[in-house]
Protein backbone atom coordinates (compact mmCIF):
# COMPACT_ATOMS: atom_id res chain seq x y z
CA UNK A 1 0.00 0.00 0.00
CA UNK A 2 1.26 3.70 -1.25
CA UNK A 3 2.30 5.72 2.04
CA UNK A 4 1.60 9.57 2.08
CA UNK A 5 3.55 11.68 4.85
CA UNK A 6 2.97 15.26 5.39
CA UNK A 7 4.94 17.08 8.29
CA UNK A 8 5.16 20.55 9.58
CA UNK A 9 8.24 22.34 8.61
CA UNK A 10 8.23 25.73 10.09
CA UNK A 11 10.66 27.70 8.57
CA UNK A 12 13.79 27.06 6.02
CA UNK A 13 16.23 26.82 9.21
CA UNK A 14 19.00 24.47 8.31
CA UNK A 15 18.39 22.15 11.48
CA UNK A 16 14.00 22.21 11.45
CA UNK A 17 14.54 20.72 7.32
CA UNK A 18 17.06 18.29 8.30
CA UNK A 19 14.28 16.88 11.04
CA UNK A 20 11.44 17.11 9.09
CA UNK A 21 13.48 15.60 5.93
CA UNK A 22 14.75 12.71 7.98
CA UNK A 23 11.22 11.83 9.11
CA UNK A 24 10.17 12.07 5.82
CA UNK A 25 13.35 9.23 5.01
CA UNK A 26 12.47 7.30 7.82
CA UNK A 27 9.03 6.84 7.51
CA UNK A 28 9.48 5.47 3.73
CA UNK A 29 12.66 3.57 4.74
CA UNK A 30 14.77 5.29 1.94
CA UNK A 31 17.89 3.80 3.96
CA UNK A 32 16.86 0.29 2.86
CA UNK A 33 16.33 0.98 -0.97
CA UNK A 34 19.08 2.89 -2.05
CA UNK A 35 22.17 0.41 -3.47
CA UNK A 36 25.35 1.02 -2.25
CA UNK A 37 27.45 3.44 -4.43
CA UNK A 38 24.40 4.30 -6.32
CA UNK A 39 24.38 7.87 -8.31
CA UNK A 40 21.96 9.86 -7.00
CA UNK A 41 20.08 12.34 -8.30
CA UNK A 42 18.17 15.19 -7.04
CA UNK A 43 15.59 16.71 -9.36
CA UNK A 44 14.25 20.11 -8.03
CA UNK A 45 12.54 22.97 -9.81
CA UNK A 46 14.94 24.96 -11.18
CA UNK A 47 12.59 26.44 -13.77
CA UNK A 48 13.99 29.97 -14.38
CA UNK A 49 16.55 32.42 -12.72
CA UNK A 50 14.94 33.73 -9.20
CA UNK A 51 15.93 33.82 -5.93
CA UNK A 52 14.48 31.43 -3.29
CA UNK A 53 12.61 34.48 -1.87
CA UNK A 54 10.09 34.98 -5.02
CA UNK A 55 9.03 30.96 -3.67
CA UNK A 56 9.17 29.51 -7.89
CA UNK A 57 12.15 27.54 -7.26
CA UNK A 58 12.78 24.99 -4.52
CA UNK A 59 14.58 26.05 -1.95
CA UNK A 60 18.08 24.93 -1.86
CA UNK A 61 18.20 24.81 2.63
CA UNK A 62 15.84 22.01 1.78
CA UNK A 63 18.02 20.59 -0.86
CA UNK A 64 20.77 20.98 1.57
CA UNK A 65 18.96 19.02 3.99
CA UNK A 66 18.61 16.04 1.68
CA UNK A 67 21.99 15.95 0.81
CA UNK A 68 22.86 15.81 4.93
CA UNK A 69 19.74 12.94 4.87
CA UNK A 70 21.72 11.03 2.27
CA UNK A 71 25.03 11.02 3.46
CA UNK A 72 23.88 9.87 7.29
CA UNK A 73 23.00 6.80 5.13
CA UNK A 74 26.01 6.53 3.40
CA UNK A 75 25.08 8.18 -0.08
CA UNK A 76 28.22 10.33 -1.17
CA UNK A 77 27.65 10.32 -4.96
CA UNK A 78 25.39 13.04 -5.67
CA UNK A 79 24.21 14.96 -8.26
CA UNK A 80 21.68 18.36 -8.70
CA UNK A 81 20.08 18.02 -12.29
CA UNK A 82 17.20 20.37 -13.68
CA UNK A 83 16.43 21.81 -17.42
CA UNK A 84 14.98 25.23 -16.98
CA UNK A 85 12.68 26.33 -18.91
CA UNK A 86 13.79 28.30 -22.45
CA UNK A 87 16.51 28.67 -24.84
CA UNK A 88 18.96 28.44 -22.40
CA UNK A 89 22.05 25.64 -22.03
CA UNK A 90 25.12 27.21 -22.53
CA UNK A 91 27.72 26.37 -19.36
CA UNK A 92 27.60 29.88 -18.33
CA UNK A 93 23.86 30.85 -18.09
CA UNK A 94 23.13 27.64 -16.33
CA UNK A 95 26.00 28.51 -13.83
CA UNK A 96 23.73 31.74 -13.70
CA UNK A 97 21.02 30.21 -12.79
CA UNK A 98 22.80 28.33 -9.90
CA UNK A 99 24.07 31.38 -8.06
CA UNK A 100 20.39 33.47 -8.69
CA UNK A 101 18.69 30.79 -7.26
CA UNK A 102 21.15 30.49 -4.19
CA UNK A 103 22.11 26.63 -5.28
CA UNK A 104 26.16 27.55 -5.85
CA UNK A 105 26.98 26.47 -2.33
CA UNK A 106 25.54 23.39 -2.46
CA UNK A 107 28.19 22.65 -5.07
CA UNK A 108 30.59 21.67 -1.82
CA UNK A 109 28.28 18.89 -1.02
CA UNK A 110 27.39 17.56 -4.31
CA UNK A 111 28.15 17.75 -7.99
CA UNK A 112 25.55 20.53 -9.77
CA UNK A 113 24.91 19.52 -13.18
CA UNK A 114 25.60 21.74 -16.37
CA UNK A 115 25.61 18.23 -19.15
CA UNK A 116 21.92 18.76 -20.77
CA UNK A 117 22.83 15.74 -23.40
CA UNK A 118 20.16 13.33 -24.09
CA UNK A 119 18.71 10.84 -25.30
CA UNK A 120 15.56 8.63 -25.78
CA UNK A 121 13.80 6.45 -23.25
CA UNK A 122 11.12 4.16 -24.43
CA UNK A 123 7.66 4.28 -22.81
CA UNK A 124 5.46 1.62 -21.68
CA UNK A 125 3.49 -0.70 -23.97
CA UNK A 126 0.02 1.65 -24.50
CA UNK A 127 1.35 5.12 -23.92
CA UNK A 128 -0.01 7.76 -26.41
CA UNK A 129 4.30 8.83 -26.45
CA UNK A 130 6.25 5.99 -27.77
CA UNK A 131 9.21 7.98 -26.37
CA UNK A 132 10.28 10.94 -24.16
CA UNK A 133 14.01 12.75 -25.34
CA UNK A 134 15.80 13.39 -21.35
CA UNK A 135 18.42 14.64 -19.99
CA UNK A 136 20.88 11.61 -19.82
CA UNK A 137 22.19 12.11 -16.24
CA UNK A 138 18.49 11.59 -15.39
CA UNK A 139 18.20 8.36 -17.57
CA UNK A 140 21.53 6.89 -16.57
CA UNK A 141 20.83 7.86 -12.49
CA UNK A 142 20.18 4.84 -10.01
CA UNK A 143 17.62 6.40 -8.10
CA UNK A 144 15.86 10.13 -8.49
CA UNK A 145 14.34 11.84 -5.77
CA UNK A 146 11.73 14.57 -6.91
CA UNK A 147 12.17 17.73 -5.17
CA UNK A 148 9.12 20.15 -6.53
CA UNK A 149 7.84 23.36 -5.22
CA UNK A 150 4.21 23.58 -4.57
CA UNK A 151 2.74 26.18 -6.69
CA UNK A 152 -0.36 27.43 -8.70
CA UNK A 153 -0.31 27.04 -12.69
CA UNK A 154 -1.07 29.12 -15.17
CA UNK A 155 -2.47 25.33 -17.31
CA UNK A 156 -2.29 22.80 -15.01
CA UNK A 157 -3.85 24.57 -11.64
CA UNK A 158 -1.56 22.85 -9.83
CA UNK A 159 2.41 21.55 -10.03
CA UNK A 160 3.84 19.45 -7.72
CA UNK A 161 5.17 16.44 -8.04
CA UNK A 162 4.25 15.08 -11.85
CA UNK A 163 4.94 18.45 -13.46
CA UNK A 164 8.18 18.58 -11.79
CA UNK A 165 9.33 15.96 -14.05
CA UNK A 166 9.04 17.86 -17.21
CA UNK A 167 12.13 19.69 -16.09
CA UNK A 168 13.92 16.52 -17.25
CA UNK A 169 13.11 17.42 -20.96
CA UNK A 170 15.87 19.56 -22.31
CA UNK A 171 15.77 23.38 -23.42
CA UNK A 172 13.63 24.31 -26.10
CA UNK A 173 11.85 20.56 -26.37
CA UNK A 174 9.49 21.91 -23.67
CA UNK A 175 7.72 24.18 -25.75
CA UNK A 176 7.32 22.10 -28.59
CA UNK A 177 5.14 19.50 -26.14
CA UNK A 178 3.42 22.82 -25.63
CA UNK A 179 3.02 23.62 -29.68
CA UNK A 180 1.74 19.56 -30.14
CA UNK A 181 -0.16 18.90 -27.16
CA UNK A 182 -2.25 22.71 -27.25
CA UNK A 183 -5.53 21.38 -25.57
CA UNK A 184 -5.27 21.31 -21.29
CA UNK A 185 -6.19 17.64 -21.38
CA UNK A 186 -3.86 16.32 -24.02
CA UNK A 187 -0.64 18.37 -22.29
CA UNK A 188 -1.74 16.81 -18.99
CA UNK A 189 -1.58 13.49 -20.25
CA UNK A 190 1.95 13.78 -21.70
CA UNK A 191 3.15 15.16 -18.56
CA UNK A 192 1.58 12.08 -16.68
CA UNK A 193 2.89 9.50 -19.16
CA UNK A 194 6.34 11.46 -18.99
CA UNK A 195 6.37 10.82 -15.21
CA UNK A 196 5.55 7.11 -15.18
CA UNK A 197 8.48 6.68 -17.90
CA UNK A 198 11.28 8.80 -15.79
CA UNK A 199 9.86 6.75 -12.86
CA UNK A 200 11.35 8.91 -9.88
CA UNK A 201 12.15 6.95 -7.10
CA UNK A 202 11.12 9.13 -4.28
CA UNK A 203 9.34 12.64 -4.07
CA UNK A 204 9.48 15.46 -1.26
CA UNK A 205 7.60 18.35 -1.87
CA UNK A 206 8.66 21.97 -0.81
CA UNK A 207 6.01 23.61 0.93
CA UNK A 208 7.09 25.57 3.64
CA UNK A 209 6.66 28.66 1.26
CA UNK A 210 4.35 27.85 -1.48
CA UNK A 211 2.74 29.78 -4.84
CA UNK A 212 -0.78 30.80 -5.06
CA UNK A 213 -2.42 32.81 -8.43
CA UNK A 214 -0.92 33.37 -11.05
CA UNK A 215 1.73 31.12 -10.75
CA UNK A 216 4.04 29.18 -11.73
CA UNK A 217 6.21 32.10 -11.99
CA UNK A 218 4.22 35.34 -11.07
CA UNK A 219 2.13 34.23 -8.56
CA UNK A 220 2.23 35.43 -4.75
CA UNK A 221 4.35 33.93 -2.30
CA UNK A 222 2.35 32.18 0.65
CA UNK A 223 3.06 30.77 3.90
CA UNK A 224 2.17 26.83 4.39
CA UNK A 225 4.77 25.41 6.26
CA UNK A 226 4.91 21.83 4.85
CA UNK A 227 6.76 19.65 3.45
CA UNK A 228 5.27 16.29 1.70
CA UNK A 229 6.54 12.72 0.62
CA UNK A 230 5.64 9.80 -0.73
CA UNK A 231 6.96 7.36 -3.65
CA UNK A 232 4.43 7.34 -5.76
CA UNK A 233 4.16 10.75 -7.39
CA UNK A 234 0.62 10.56 -8.59
CA UNK A 235 -1.40 9.45 -5.50
CA UNK A 236 1.06 12.15 -3.81
CA UNK A 237 -0.28 15.05 -5.92
CA UNK A 238 -3.99 14.12 -5.14
CA UNK A 239 -2.73 13.42 -1.61
CA UNK A 240 -1.64 17.03 -1.51
CA UNK A 241 -5.07 18.69 -3.25
CA UNK A 242 -6.74 16.68 -0.52
CA UNK A 243 -4.66 18.67 2.42
CA UNK A 244 -4.89 22.07 0.45
CA UNK A 245 -8.76 21.85 0.08
CA UNK A 246 -8.11 21.90 -4.03
CA UNK A 247 -10.67 20.02 -5.87
CA UNK A 248 -8.91 17.37 -7.74
CA UNK A 249 -11.23 17.76 -10.58
CA UNK A 250 -9.23 21.22 -11.36
CA UNK A 251 -6.42 19.84 -11.36
CA UNK A 252 -5.94 17.99 -14.92
CA UNK A 253 -2.74 15.69 -13.65
CA UNK A 254 -4.52 14.22 -11.33
CA UNK A 255 -7.57 13.63 -13.87
CA UNK A 256 -5.01 12.51 -16.17
CA UNK A 257 -3.63 9.95 -14.07
CA UNK A 258 -7.05 8.51 -12.43
CA UNK A 259 -7.97 7.76 -16.20
CA UNK A 260 -4.91 5.57 -16.52
CA UNK A 261 -5.64 3.92 -13.21
CA UNK A 262 -2.42 5.27 -11.53
CA UNK A 263 -4.38 6.64 -8.52
CA UNK A 264 -6.06 4.13 -6.02
CA UNK A 265 -7.86 5.32 -2.89
CA UNK A 266 -6.22 2.44 -0.85
CA UNK A 267 -3.53 4.62 0.85
CA UNK A 268 -1.70 5.48 4.55
CA UNK A 269 -1.31 9.09 5.51
CA UNK A 270 0.92 9.66 8.21
CA UNK A 271 1.76 12.68 9.90
CA UNK A 272 0.45 16.23 10.11
CA UNK A 273 -2.54 14.99 8.33
CA UNK A 274 -5.30 17.28 10.27
CA UNK A 275 -3.60 19.90 8.69
CA UNK A 276 -6.18 22.68 6.42
CA UNK A 277 -4.79 26.01 4.98
CA UNK A 278 -6.97 28.74 7.29
CA UNK A 279 -8.31 30.16 3.99
CA UNK A 280 -8.43 28.57 0.56
CA UNK A 281 -5.59 28.29 -1.67
CA UNK A 282 -5.95 31.15 -4.73
CA UNK A 283 -5.99 29.29 -7.97
CA UNK A 284 -5.52 30.88 -11.52
CA UNK A 285 -8.96 31.15 -12.44
CA UNK A 286 -10.68 31.63 -9.28
CA UNK A 287 -10.62 35.17 -9.84
CA UNK A 288 -14.04 35.33 -10.83
CA UNK A 289 -15.18 33.88 -7.60
CA UNK A 290 -12.92 36.24 -5.15
CA UNK A 291 -14.54 39.48 -7.33
CA UNK A 292 -18.14 39.05 -6.55
CA UNK A 293 -17.71 37.18 -3.64
CA UNK A 294 -21.15 35.62 -4.11
CA UNK A 295 -21.15 32.05 -2.45
CA UNK A 296 -23.68 30.83 -5.73
CA UNK A 297 -20.72 32.09 -8.31
CA UNK A 298 -18.25 30.02 -5.68
CA UNK A 299 -20.05 26.81 -6.33
CA UNK A 300 -20.48 27.43 -10.00
CA UNK A 301 -16.83 27.82 -10.08
CA UNK A 302 -16.21 24.14 -10.73
CA UNK A 303 -18.25 24.32 -13.78
CA UNK A 304 -16.65 27.45 -14.82
CA UNK A 305 -13.31 26.19 -14.97
CA UNK A 306 -13.95 23.51 -17.09
CA UNK A 307 -16.23 25.69 -19.42
CA UNK A 308 -13.27 28.24 -19.45
CA UNK A 309 -10.90 26.10 -20.78
CA UNK A 310 -13.22 24.93 -23.48
CA UNK A 311 -14.15 28.43 -24.73
CA UNK A 312 -11.97 30.65 -24.09
CA UNK A 313 -7.83 30.90 -24.68
CA UNK A 314 -5.16 32.87 -22.68
CA UNK A 315 -2.51 34.41 -24.51
CA UNK A 316 0.02 37.25 -23.41
CA UNK A 317 0.56 41.12 -22.50
CA UNK A 318 3.75 42.34 -21.86
CA UNK A 319 3.48 45.00 -18.84
CA UNK A 320 6.00 48.20 -18.39
CA UNK A 321 8.53 45.69 -16.66
CA UNK A 322 9.39 43.97 -19.60
CA UNK A 323 13.29 44.90 -20.08
CA UNK A 324 13.28 43.51 -23.59
CA UNK A 325 15.97 40.10 -22.69
CA UNK A 326 13.85 38.49 -25.52
CA UNK A 327 13.94 35.06 -23.30
CA UNK A 328 10.13 34.80 -24.53
CA UNK A 329 10.67 35.34 -27.99
CA UNK A 330 13.38 32.80 -28.22
CA UNK A 331 11.23 30.60 -26.13
CA UNK A 332 7.70 30.63 -27.97
CA UNK A 333 7.15 27.23 -29.48
CA UNK A 334 4.62 29.20 -32.00
CA UNK A 335 7.04 32.07 -33.06
CA UNK A 336 4.40 34.23 -32.01
CA UNK A 337 6.51 37.01 -30.79
CA UNK A 338 8.45 39.28 -32.31
CA UNK A 339 10.57 42.96 -31.39
CA UNK A 340 9.30 45.77 -32.71
CA UNK A 341 9.88 49.32 -31.76
CA UNK A 342 11.85 48.00 -28.78
CA UNK A 343 8.71 46.50 -28.07
CA UNK A 344 7.49 42.86 -27.64
CA UNK A 345 4.79 42.51 -30.40
CA UNK A 346 2.68 39.15 -29.82
CA UNK A 347 0.63 37.46 -33.41
CA UNK A 348 -2.37 36.55 -31.96
CA UNK A 349 -2.94 34.36 -35.15
CA UNK A 350 0.10 32.30 -34.38
CA UNK A 351 -0.32 32.17 -30.41
CA UNK A 352 -1.69 28.94 -28.95
CA UNK A 353 -1.58 29.96 -25.67
CA UNK A 354 0.76 28.02 -23.83
CA UNK A 355 1.93 30.55 -21.49
CA UNK A 356 5.74 29.61 -22.08
CA UNK A 357 6.34 33.39 -22.45
CA UNK A 358 5.15 33.45 -18.65
CA UNK A 359 7.02 30.55 -17.22
CA UNK A 360 10.10 31.62 -18.67
CA UNK A 361 10.15 35.56 -18.05
CA UNK A 362 12.37 37.05 -14.94
CA UNK A 363 10.97 39.77 -14.38
CA UNK A 364 6.69 39.26 -14.26
CA UNK A 365 5.96 41.38 -17.16
CA UNK A 366 3.77 38.63 -18.73
CA UNK A 367 -0.07 39.31 -18.23
CA UNK A 368 -2.58 36.60 -18.91
CA UNK A 369 -5.37 37.80 -21.03
CA UNK A 370 -8.64 35.64 -22.06
CA UNK A 371 -9.61 35.44 -25.85
CA UNK A 372 -12.89 33.08 -27.37
CA UNK A 373 -11.12 30.23 -29.41
CA UNK A 374 -11.60 29.64 -32.97
CA UNK A 375 -13.39 26.69 -33.95
S1 LIG B 1 8.27 39.80 -21.40
FE1 LIG B 1 9.73 39.02 -19.94
S2 LIG B 1 10.88 37.43 -21.06
FE2 LIG B 1 9.82 38.68 -22.58
S3 LIG B 1 11.32 40.22 -23.16
FE3 LIG B 1 10.07 41.12 -21.55
S4 LIG B 1 11.20 40.70 -19.67
FE4 LIG B 1 12.05 39.33 -21.24
S1 LIG C 1 3.20 33.94 -27.19
FE1 LIG C 1 1.60 32.39 -27.14
S2 LIG C 1 2.50 30.60 -28.14
FE2 LIG C 1 4.19 31.99 -27.65
S3 LIG C 1 4.96 31.28 -25.66
FE3 LIG C 1 3.45 32.87 -25.23
S4 LIG C 1 1.49 31.82 -24.99
FE4 LIG C 1 2.93 30.36 -25.97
Amino acid sequence: MNTYAVYKTENYDDEILYSAVKKHFEVHNIKAEIPENARVVLKPNLVTDKEAAFSVTTNPRLVFAVIRCLRDIGVNNIIIADCPGGALLLFSQMQDVYKKTGYDFLSEYAHLNTDFESSDIETADGLVNRKFNIINIIKNADYIINLPKLKTHNITCITAGVKNIFGTIPGLQKPAFHAKYPGVSDFSNMLVELAATVDADFTIIDAVDIMEGNGPTNGKKRYLGLTFSGKDVFGLDSFVAEILGVPKNQVPTITAAEKKGLITSDFTAVGDTDFRPDSPIVLPDLKMAESTGGKIVARLNTLFVKLDSAVFMKYPQMNSKCIQCKKCVVTCPAKALSVKDKKIVLDKNKCIGCLCCDEVCPEGAVDIRKKIKKR
